[in-house]
C-alpha cells in the first residue's frame, strides 16, 4: 500500500477523513481490499486514541512500509510540552505547550476523587476582554486548530496514563479563549473526544463555557451538540456585566438567557452559571437577590458555580482595586441563592501554579 504524499495533521481528522486518505490508494481495487482500508483506519485510530501512542514506528501490527508511509503522510504532533507544574495545595497539574508557530497554550488537569477533568484552551489569547482575566489581556492571537485542541487531551492523557494508569473522563472548555468564537474547530474536537473511534468520552462529561455568543448557542442545538453548557454571567445587571465583560454589549442578558433556555429545553442538560465573586463589585446582597429574580422568568434547571476572584495583579474596576471577597460575603451570597439553585463554591485550583487563566503562559513568555 503506497499512500499519496501530502502532509496533514492526524489529530484534526475524523474517521471518515482518515478512511478517505487510505481509500485514495485503494479506489481501483476490489471490495475485499476496501474492507482492508476500513480495518487499517480503525487499527491506526486504536493506537492513537486507545493506546495513546502516536509514533507510527511503534504501530507494531502494521507492516514496516506502511508505518513509514504513515509517517510521511501525516503529521502526528503539533504541540510541544514545554512546562508543567504540580500544585502543592490542590490536586491539579498545569501544562504549557508550544505550537509550531511558537505560541503558548495552557491546559490544567484537575484530579477529583473518582474522576480526572481536563480544562482545555480553544484559542491563543482571547478577544472577549473580561477585565479579571490574564488571557484577555493579550487580545486574540488566533484560533486553535482542531488538532491543537485534541493534542492537549492526547498528551496529558498519555502523561497521566503512563504515571498513574488513569483515564481522563471529563473535559471543560474553560481554558484560554472563547470556545464559541472558534466554533467549527471546537465542534470537531468534541467529535473526536466523544466518538467510539476517538477518546470515547461521554457528551455528558463535556462542558462548553461561554460568555454568551448568542447565535452559536442556537447553532449548538441545530448541530445536535449535546454537551453541557456553562454561561459566564458574573453580574445580573446588564450595565455592570458590560463593564466586566466588554463583549456583553453585543447581546442583552435576557437575549442570552432565552438562548440558554432554548438549549436546555432541547437538550435537558442542566445549565451551569459561572459567577466570579469580586469584593464590593458584584458580591452584595442586592446582586444575589437580583440573580434569583432574573431566573424566575426562565424554565431551566440551573447550577450556580460561585468562584471567588483570584487576583492576577493590580486591576481596577471604576477606581476600585479588584480583590478577593471576604469569606462571610461568599457565605451570605450562597445562603441567599441556595433555596433557588443548586450552588457550589469553587475555590480557584492551584494558585501556587500560576493557576489564574493565562498566568503560566505570561510567565513563560516573559522568561
Ligand atoms: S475569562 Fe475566558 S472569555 Fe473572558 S477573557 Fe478570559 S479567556 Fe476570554
Amino acid at each position: 500500500m503506497f499512500l499519496k504524499t501530502y502532509s496533514m495533521f492526524f489529530k484534526g481528522l475524523n474517521i471518515f477523513e482518515i478512511d478517505r486518505v487510505f481509500f485514495d490508494d485503494f479506489s481501483h481495487h476490489s471490495q475485499s481490499e476496501q474492507k482492508k482500508v476500513n480495518y487499517r483506519t480503525k487499527q491506526v485510530l486504536k493506537w492513537v486514541y486507545s493506546k495513546y501512542e502516536d509514533n507510527p514506528e511503534l504501530f507494531t501490527d502494521l507492516s514496516k512500509p506502511l508505518r513509514s508511509e504513515l509517517n510521511k503522510k501525516f503529521n502526528f504532533r503539533s504541540l510541544d510540552l514545554v512546562d508543567y507544574q504540580f500544585s502543592k495545595i490542590s490536586n491539579s497539574i498545569k501544562f504549557a505547550f508550544k505550537t509550531l508557530d511558537n505560541e503558548i497554550v495552557e491546559s490544567v488537569l484537575m484530579k477529583h476523587p473518582g474522576r480526572y477533568t481536563l480544562c482545555v484552551s480553544s484559542q491563543v489569547g482571547c478577544n472577549v476582554g473580561c477585565i479579571f482575566c490574564a488571557s484577555g489581556m493579550f487580545g486574540l492571537k488566533r484560533n486553535l486548530e482542531t488538532h491543537e485542541i485534541v493534542e492537549q487531551l492526547f498528551q496529558i492523557q498519555k502523561f497521566i496514563f503512563e504515571r498513574e494508569g488513569k483515564r481522563i473522563s471529563n473535559i471543560v472548555f474553560m481554558g484560554m479563549g472563547e470556545p464559541l468564537v472558534n466554533y467549527r474547530n471546537v465542534l470537531k474536537s468534541i467529535e473526536i473526544f466523544t466518538s467510539d473511534w476517538g477518546f470515547n468520552i461521554s457528551k455528558r462529561n463535556i462542558t462548553l463555557s461561554t460568555s454568551g455568543i448568542l447565535p452559536r448557542i442556537y447553532d449548538l442545538v441545530v448541530d445536535g451538540v449535546r454537551v453541557k453548557l456553562a454561561l459566564s454571567l458574573h453580574s445580573p445587571f446588564q450595565h455592570e456585566r458590560e463593564k466586566l465583560i466588554p463583549i456583553a454589549k453585543k447581546y442583552t442578558i435576557d437575549q442570552i438567557l432565552k438562548a440558554v433556555e432554548y438549549y436546555y429545553l432541547n437538550t435537558k442538560r442542566r445549565i451551569t452559571i459561572e459567577y466570579i465573586l469580586i469584593k464590593d463589585v458584584n458580591d452584595s446582597v442586592n446582586h444575589a437577590k437580583e440573580l434569583v429574580n432574573l431566573f424566575k422568568n426562565y424554565n431551566m434547571k440551573v447550577w450556580v458555580n460561585l468562584i471567588p476572584y483570584n487576583s492576577i495583579g493590580n486591576i481596577y474596576f471604576e477606581d476600585k482595586l479588584l480583590e478577593e471577597p471576604k469569606i462571610e460575603r461568599i457565605r451570605e451570597f450562597e445562603n441567599i441563592i441556595k433555596d433557588y439553585f443548586e450552588v457550589s463554591v469553587r475555590w480557584s485550583l492551584g494558585r501556587d501554579i500560576d493557576g489564574a487563566c493565562g498566568q503560566l503562559r505570561r510567565r513563560i513568555i516573559s522568561n
